[in-house]
């Protein structure tokens, strides 16, 4: 009897394998200078994405999570601030508007997109309203001209959430480089990992780059003289040295991924599931998703989970509870309005197998096993 491989989320031995050489040369590079914290290899990767995403400043920092929380205290935002965002995200979106002393407001998705409803957002917007956390989720752009307009029209701010679409763009604009400031995330399983966590911010102003320089290292502007209370928020020597290795090939992987996602989207075209958008919706001008997840709907979601986990075939509920009904959310939001397209789409989403080296008989084995569940 032949055992069948296991087709995993993502394959990052794979990738380690592709580059182990270059990988492993940074790493030793750094051990041999024993710098492990704020050296070069952190000044010149964030020189680096700095001139990639198009910004004046790249801020890096300790995680994606820690980039939201920094970027909200350089705005100033606290108690009795409102900030809008999606209720279709993972935790840290929201963790980061409560860390501050601020109040979520959640405004329901379009779900084709999976993205916020852009429509609903002015009607969202109070007298305490200070900011909007777009979150570019599974990879695909929120319509940020849209979004830009309606926070020049109420002043209001605007937080990139970056963690699931570093190099995604928007015309020419890299996302990241359109809002005040954009989030990034390493985390190893993103578009762009390393090997630990990770983190970054981005901005074009430079005022908020020095605040989030100083607020990430302890509040100080000079060793030993701190000017307001910071934190420990660094990215370390070793994650900057395998970032900097990554980053050049970022987009050849993000278009990989993108192959795998229209792979999908073709062998998927006559079974009876809702397939992710290859592209955005014209309306938003020329942009490209970069497919951190590749997610479907289907009312029989339990059953093909099940009957790909018989074949091995790892599958996962990017987000069974939207944030608006998470027990640590309920009581911080200012009044319980109910989201039915997030609600619908968190009983109905599965993500499938996706990464840059991914197999094409891995990608036909997750179709066909779908195929006979829905057929
Ligand atoms: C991963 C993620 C984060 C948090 O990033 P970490 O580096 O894990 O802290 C924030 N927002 C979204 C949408 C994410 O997917």
């Amino acid at each position: 009897m032949t055992s069948v491989q296991p087709i995993p989320m993502v394959d990052l031995r794979e990738q380690y394998l592709t580059i182990k050489q270059d990988i492993d040369t940074a790493i030793a590079d750094v051990l041999s200078t024993t710098q492990f914290i704020m050296g070069s290899n952190v000044r010149e990767f964030e020189q680096e994405a700095a001139d990639y995403l198009g910004v004046s400043d790249a801020i890096a920092c300790a995680n994606g999570t820690d980039a939201l929380h920094l970027a909200l205290r350089a705005l100033g935002l606290g108690p009795g601030d409102e900030v809008i965002t999606t209720p279709f995200t993972f935790i840290a979106t929201a963790e980061a508007i409560a860390y501050v002393g601020a109040t979520p407001v959640f405004v329901d998705i379009d779900p084709a997109t999976y993205n916020m409803n852009v429509e609903l957002v002015e009607q969202a917007i109070t007298d305490n309203t200070r900011a909007i956390i777009p979150v570019h989720l599974f990879g695909l752009p929120c319509d940020m001209s849209a979004l830009s307009a309606i926070a020049k029209k109420h002043q209001l701010h605007i937080v990139e959430d970056c963690a699931q679409s570093f190099g995604a763009a928007i015309n020419d604009s890299k996302i990241g480089a359109i809002g005040d400031i954009g989030c990034h995330s390493f985390f190893p399983s993103k578009n762009l990992g390393c090997f630990g966590d990770g983190g970054m911010l981005s901005t074009n102003n430079a005022e908020l780059a020095e605040k989030l320089r100083v607020l990430r290292a302890h509040g100080s502007t000079k060793q030993y003289h701190h000017t307001i209370i910071g934190y420990n928020s660094r990215l370390d020597e070793m994650q900057a040295a395998i970032l900097r290795q990554k980053l050049p090939r970022i987009d050849q992987y993000n278009q990989a991924r993108h192959n795998v996602a229209r792979a999908y989207c073709e062998q998927l075209a006559n079974v009876n599931v809702q397939l992710p958008l290859l592209n955005a919706p014209a309306a938003m001008g020329e942009a490209t998703p970069v497919f951190h997840q590749f997610t479907i709907l289907s009312d029989k979601r339990d059953e093909i989970k099940q009957a790909l986990a018989t074949q091995k075939i790892a599958s996962a509920i990017y987000y069974p509870i939207p944030l608006h009904l998470q027990e640590a959310m309920v009581d911080r939001m200012p009044a319980k309005l109910s989201h039915p397209h997030a609600e619908n789409v968190a009983q109905r989403c599965l993500s499938l197998p996706i990464y840059p080296e991914m197999p094409a008989d891995s990608i036909q084995r997750v179709c066909k096993t779908i195929e006979q569940v829905v057929s």
